[in-house]
């Protein structure tokens, strides 16, 4: 079981970087990377760190916008492939369109722990938008979309302990929460400055390009 809950702490470790994939455990005292800040594994505080190629560097940026949203190799090229066919700055457009996904709005208003609690959430049928029921993670949202907690599902603990974190209004400008009555607004598309983000989109397009 120990094994198990440490899984996406070691996926942190491996990146040396907080992506945030724990929930309130990130932003305590008990978060692995603060705790142990080398890669995993019995040589892991010994090893020395290679130099990273270019390719390395940004095969290395994929892998932490992947698994920062969770998203499977299919599923992230496509996203890469739609945003390169878009107007525009293709990261920009590529951050963008994996901001406005329901696991990422859900996670972010604070209904869900994390994004991989939110897609669980979303699954099992707790959420409308714009009153009606949606249960695919991947559905994405439009400007003025209002997601809200299903009148059956206003009990669950789960929600309540995550959101109880969150201020009143909500912690990003492009989303506005309405905690009393679980339920926000995707106001707009965020503006790509405001996301806070833990690695360099620029870099995995580089890759792509190639
Ligand atoms: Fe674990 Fe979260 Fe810290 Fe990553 S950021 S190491 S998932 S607690």
């Amino acid at each position: 079981m120990a094994r198990y809950r440490n899984a996406a702490c070691k996926i942190c470790r491996r990146e040396g970087e907080k992506l945030f994939l724990k929930g309130e455990r990130c932003d305590s005292s008990k978060c692995a990377i603060e705790k142990r800040a080398y890669p995993p594994g019995q040589h892991g505080k010994t090893r020395r760190i290679k130099k990273l190629s270019d390719y390395g560097i940004q095969l290395r940026e994929k892998q932490k916008i992947k698994r920062y949203y969770g998203l499977l190799e299919t599923q992230f090229r496509n996203v890469f492939y739609k945003a390169n066919r878009k107007k525009g700055i293709t990261s920009e457009n590529m951050l963008k369109m994996l901001e406005s996904r329901l696991d990422n709005v859900v996670f972010r208003m604070g209904f869900a722990s994390s994004r991989s609690a939110a897609r669980q959430l979303i699954r099992h049928r707790h959420f409308l938008v714009n009153d009606k029921l949606v249960d695919i993670p991947s559905y994405v949202l439009k400007p003025n979309d209002v997601i809200k907690v299903r009148e059956k599902s206003r009990k669950l603990d789960a929600i309540h302990s995550s959101i109880r974190h969150i201020r009143e209004g909500g912690q990003y400008p492009w989303l506005e929460l309405d905690k009393a009555n679980l339920q926000g607004i995707f106001m707009e598309e965020p503006n790509i400055n405001d996301i806070p983000v833990p690695f360099n989109a620029n870099l995995v397009v580089e890759l792509y390009s190639k």
